[in-house]
């Protein structure tokens, strides 16, 4: 501990540098973040080499809801929407990182495949992880990204599957950063604003209407446009 002076005039104990590093540390070692995103952060986010003006936009509006964060917030999350490679995981990462080390937030990434790839491995007789305990940290993260919704063929178990997540997190009013590649439409509808998502199908037809509506309450929609980064200056090169 080490005694500082507040911004009231007064003075009180507060935890020194090195241990809110270790804290920070071990929050963003259980973030989950994966190793390919881990260099996502606002910093690293560029919007100046003629970007789309929807991507400066999303920066801005991302910036804000961290600076938000809890207070203006109130347990909404961002829902964000756009073409493969827009750069979608890497704003959504860069807030986890930045609440996490502005705010010391509880997060976790958690990609949306893999995570219903886990709860069918769990229902393995074999498989000594159950379900909730699968879950338990994707209901009770006090900020969860859950990246590439409706990435997974839609079956009726994937619908009750997201609907419960959906819902108790909902319920629970916690906070869900959100990305997808699918326009934020009912099934069958037709996006609106600019071309959002280079699919035919909508959020509406993969993950049902239902859930797709909860989201409008749940998330604010951020909507993403412009040309695949990997493509342009994030091609792999040698050298
Ligand atoms: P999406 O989730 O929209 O498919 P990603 O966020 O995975 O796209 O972006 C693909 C790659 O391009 C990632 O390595 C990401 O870091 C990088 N990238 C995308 N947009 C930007 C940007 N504006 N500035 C820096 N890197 C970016």
């Amino acid at each position: 501990m080490v005694v500082a002076r507040r911004a009231d005039g007064r003075f009180a104990a507060e935890a020194c540098d090195c241990r809110q590093q270790v804290r920070i540390d071990s929050l963003l070692e259980r973030a989950r973040i994966p190793k390919r995103y881990q260099h996502c952060m606002f910093e690293s986010y560029h919007t100046d080499f003629g970007t789309d003006p929807s991507l400066v936009a999303a920066r801005l509006i991302a910036r804000q809801f961290v600076d938000g964060y809890p207070v203006t917030t109130e347990g909404r999350g961002l829902l964000l929407t756009g073409s493969i490679g827009v750069g979608k995981t890497h704003l959504a990462v860069g807030i986890l990182h930045s609440l996490v080390v502005e705010k010391g937030v509880r997060g976790l990434f958690c990609d949306y495949r893999e995570l219903l790839k886990q709860i069918q491995h769990s229902y393995n007789p074999q498989v000594a992880t159950t379900e909730l305990e699968i879950l338990r940290p994707v209901f009770e993260a006090e900020v969860l990204v859950l990246d590439e919704l409706g990435a997974a063929k839609p079956t009726e178990w994937v619908w009750d599957t997201v609907a419960h997540i959906l819902n108790t997190r909902y319920n629970d009013r916690r906070t869900t950063i959100i990305t997808t590649n699918y326009a934020d439409a009912p099934p069958g509808g037709v996006a609106t604003g600019p071309r959002n998502a280079v699919r035919d199908e909508t959020l509406g037809d993969r993950i049902g209407e239902r859930m797709r509506s909860r989201l409008a309450e749940m998330c604010v929609t951020i909507q993403m446009s412009g040309a695949d980064f990997r493509r342009g200056v994030g091609r792999a090169r040698f050298g």
